[in-house]
């Protein structure tokens, strides 16, 4: 028989993701208190609803705070030897102290967040991070499989946390400094398309400026080409390169670019036109400027 499933938090990832398991043939009960709802996805009245008697109960939520009180409900609901995915980008500490609350309640516990945004939630094409045992891994790969198109099991507890905000981090930080310059390339008189033609070949070419180029009309079709309109929001990248920041000061690591492109980030966001704008609008924001 197929595995039953508990579904807790149905936003904007999580209600297409349910919706995908439902129509694999998955029985699926969902449960989120703004009452968001996904396809094929039964209602349930709790999350402890939605996860009794569930073989895994998937969480999709907005942070580490609220996925902790949430497995304080769960975590009783859940019968022995199930196993509690957790999908949602959160801070280490909170992976970890999660999945060692289920593994002495006699669960397993998989950390797995994802990359591929809204668009590899509805078309089943995420990418999955994961952190656990071998075990737990393999119970839920049937699920990875309907949801995603690649997961990767990268070591022990917190460890897709570790995996996604690392490449998070990276990924800041190139868009800044793919951004900052085409700014400047402007300001020397290079045109974008030559800009693009020569470091797309060359040694600065980057995911950033490869597959998802800032400059509007230049490279592959991207948010720059439709107004800036997210794709990846600049507010989501602000939340990651916090939790990258704040991995790296309970881990004692230096990450000087990481706590650049945060700050230029939350000030993007939080100061100026940032909020609700694509990440790569880093690029009008630098080309609006002088130095400072
Ligand atoms: P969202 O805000 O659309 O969805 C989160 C849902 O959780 C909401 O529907 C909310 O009502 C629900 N929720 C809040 N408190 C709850 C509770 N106590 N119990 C049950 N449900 C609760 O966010 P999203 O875009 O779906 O993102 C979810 C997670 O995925 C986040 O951690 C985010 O960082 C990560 N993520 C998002 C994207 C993206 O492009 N949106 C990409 C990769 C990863």
């Amino acid at each position: 028989a197929q595995m039953k499933i508990g579904f807790i938090g149905l936003g904007n990832m999580g209600a297409p993701m349910a919706a995908n398991l439902a129509s694999a043939g998955f029985d699926v009960a969902g449960f989120d208190p703004a009452g968001t709802s996904a396809a094929g996805v039964g209602v349930a009245s709790s999350a402890a609803q939605a996860a009794s008697d569930a073989d895994a109960v998937i969480t999709m939520l907005p942070n580490g705070a609220i996925l902790r009180s949430v497995a304080e409900e769960l975590v009783p609901a859940m019968k022995s030897g199930a196993v509690l995915l957790d999908c949602s980008t959160v801070d280490v500490d909170s992976a970890r102290a999660v999945a060692k609350q289920a593994q002495d309640a006699g669960l397993m516990a998989v950390d797995a967040p994802v990359s591929g945004g809204i668009g590899g939630a509805s078309g089943g094409t995420l990418t999955f991070m994961a952190g656990g045992t071998e075990a737990g891994f393999l119970k839920v790969t049937p699920l990875f499989d309907i949801m995603g198109q690649k997961a990767v099991h990268c070591g022990e507890a917190g460890a897709g946390q570790a995996a996604k905000i690392c490449n998070n981090m990276i990924l800041g930080a190139t868009m800044i400094a793919t951004c900052e310059a085409f700014a400047l390339a402007d300001k020397l008189g290079l045109e974008r398309q030559k800009m693009f033609d020569v470091v797309s070949t060359s040694s600065g070419y980057s995911w950033s400026m490869n597959a998802y180029c800032p400059a509007p009309g230049v490279g592959p079709q991207s948010p720059s080409d439709n107004g800036y309109t997210p794709g990846f929001a600049a507010e989501l990248m602000l939340k990651d390169l916090g939790l990258s920041q704040q991995a790296a000061e309970t881990a004692d690591a230096d990450t000087p670019m990481g706590a650049l492109a945060l700050a230029l980030y939350k000030r993007f966001v939080e100061e100026e036109d940032g909020m609700g704008r694509d990440f790569s609008a880093m690029l009008p924001r630098f080309e609006g400027r002088g130095r400072d």
